[in-house]
C-alpha cells in the first residue's frame, strides 16, 4: 500500500472535500497510535481479558477423516459477541477515545457490526448511534433491541434501497458534519483510506495467532487458508500475516447466492466491475450505467455490493484466489459442521466450510485452515423456518 492508500490501482480516497479534514485527522492519529506501546498494550488487554482472545485453533478431526486433509478451524465464533467483528470494534473505539472523541457512529446491515460497535462503546463509555436501512430494521428487530439494550440509538435510513449501502452513505454524511467530536467506526475493510488498512491491522490479530498456533501444533505452515468474504475483513485478517509466506495458498469465498449466473448473488471479486463506491476504487456489482445492483445471499453479513480494495489487488496479483459458493452449498455446510463437529457456524462462515471440504477432497494431504468467522445461533431460527421446521 502506498501513502495515499492504494493497493495497486484499488483503494484511494474518493470523498467530497467536506470529509477530507476528518479522514486526514483520522489517518494521522492512527499512524501515531499504531506504534504507541501504551495503546497496543491497552488494546491487547481488552482483546484477551474482555473479548476472550486468543481464540482456539481447533483440529476438526471428524471433518478431516470424512473429507481428507487436515482441516483446522480458527474459532472466531468463540470471541465475545460471537464473531471476529469485536476485534475491529474494540480497536476503533479505543482509538476514538484516545483521539478525544465522545461519540461514535456506525453503519450496520444485518446488525452484527452494530451490536459489536454498541458493545465496545458501552465498555468504553462512548455515546453510540448506528445507521441502519429501514428494510434491515424490519428484518433484524432483535439486533435493534440488542443495540438499544447496550445503550445505543438506532437511526432508521429511508433513502435509496433502505439497506446497508444507504446506511453507509448516511453515516459518511453525519461524519462530515460531526467529526470534531465523532468517530465513524466502519465495520469492514471498505471505505476511503485509512479504513481498509486500519481495519485490516485490527483484524490481523487473527492471522498472527493462527500462525503461532499452527506452528506450535504441527511445526509447519499451512498449505491453504480459507475465509468467507463480505467486505473482506475476516479474510484479510487471516491472510495478511501470511502474505510473505509464498507457499501458503489463500482462498476468499464469496456469496454465490442462487448461482453467479442467476444475477442474484454478492460475488464482487468473481463477478464485479471496477468503479468507485463509498470512497474507494474497487470491484463493484453494477449495471452498464454504473448503477449498483441488488445483491443476494442467504448470509446477511455477505450481502454487500462491493469488496475491500485489497482483495481485488491480491486477486490481480494472483496471490489469493476468489471463488463463489452458493446458498445451497452453504446450507449443506451449516448442517455438516453442526453434525460432524458439534459447532453451528454462522451462515457466512458456512460458505468457507463448504469450500474447504471441496478443497480437502481434491487435495488429500494438505493442512487447511478455515476461518470460522462467527457462530450460527443468530441464523438458527431463519434456517429452521426456511426448512419448514416451524
Ligand atoms: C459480518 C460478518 C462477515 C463478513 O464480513 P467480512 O468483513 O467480510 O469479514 C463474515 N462472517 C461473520 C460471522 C460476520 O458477522
Amino acid at each position: 500500500m502506498n501513502r495515499k492508500g492504494y493497493f495497486g490501482e484499488f483503494g484511494g480516497f474518493f470523498v467530497p472535500e467536506i470529509l477530507v479534514h476528518a479522514l486526514k485527522e483520522l489517518s494521522s492519529s492512527y499512524d501515531r497510535l499504531k506504534n504507541d506501546n501504551e495503546f497496543n498494550m491497552e488494546l491487547s488487554a481488552l482483546l484477551s481479558r474482555y473479548a476472550g482472545r486468543p481464540t482456539p485453533l481447533y483440529f476438526a478431526k471428524r471433518l478431516s477423516e470424512k473429507f481428507g486433509g487436515r482441516i483446522y478451524l480458527k474459532r472466531e465464533d468463540l470471541a465475545h459477541t460471537g464473531s471476529h467483528k469485536i476485534n475491529n470494534a474494540l480497536g476503533q473505539a479505543l482509538l476514538a477515545k484516545k483521539m478525544g472523541k465522545t461519540r461514535v457512529i456506525a453503519e450496520t446491515g444485518a446488525g452484527q457490526h452494530g451490536v459489536a460497535a454498541a458493545t465496545a462503546c458501552a465498555l468504553l463509555g462512548l455515546e453510540c448511534e448506528v445507521y441502519m436501512g429501514e428494510v434491515d430494521v424490519e428484518r433484524q428487530k432483535l439486533n435493534c433491541y440488542r443495540m438499544n439494550l447496550l445503550g445505543t440509538k438506532v437511526i432508521t435510513v429511508k433513502n435509496g434501497s433502505k439497506t446497508l449501502k444507504d446506511a453507509i452513505n448516511e453515516a459518511l454524511r453525519d461524519y462530515a458534519a460531526s467529526s470534531d467530536h465523532t468517530h465513524y467506526l466502519i465495520g469492514s475493510v471498505v471505505g476511503p483510506h485509512p479504513y481498509p488498512a486500519m481495519v485490516r491491522d485490527f483484524q490481523s490479530v487473527i492471522g498472527r495467532e493462527t500462525k503461532a498456533q499452527i506452528l506450535a501444533d504441527t511445526g509447519r505452515l499451512p498449505d491453504s487458508l480459507i475465509a468467507c468474504v463480505g467486505g473482506g475483513s475476516n479474510a484479510i485478517g487471516l491472510f495478511h500475516p501470511f502474505l510473505e509466506d509464498k507457499d501458503v495458498k489463500m482462498f476468499g469465498v464469496e456469496a454465490g447466492g442462487n448461482g453467479v449466473h442467476s444475477g442474484k448473488h454478492s460475488a464482487s471479486v468473481v463477478a464485479g466491475a471496477e468503479g468507485v463506491l463509498h470512497g474507494a476504487r474497487t470491484l463493484i456489482l453494477q449495471d452498464d450505467d454504473g448503477q449498483i445492483l441488488e445483491t443476494h445471499s442467504v448470509a446477511a453479513g455477505l450481502d454487500y455490493p462491493a469488496v475491500g480494495p485489497e482483495h481485488p489487488y491480491l486477486s490481480r496479483l494472483g496471490r489469493a484466489t476468489y471463488v463463489a459458493v452458493d446458498d445451497s452449498k452453504a446450507l449443506f455446510a451449516f448442517h455438516l459442521l453442526s453434525e460432524t463437529e458439534g459447532i453451528i457456524p454462522a451462515l457466512e462462515s458456512a460458505h468457507a466450510v463448504a469450500y474447504a471440504v471441496e478443497h480437502a477432497r481434491q487435495n488429500q494431504n494438505e493442512v487447511i485452515i478455515v476461518n470460522l468467522s462467527g457462530r450460527g445461533d443468530k441464523d438458527v431460527a431463519e434456517v429452521a423456518q426456511m426448512e419448514g421446521y416451524f
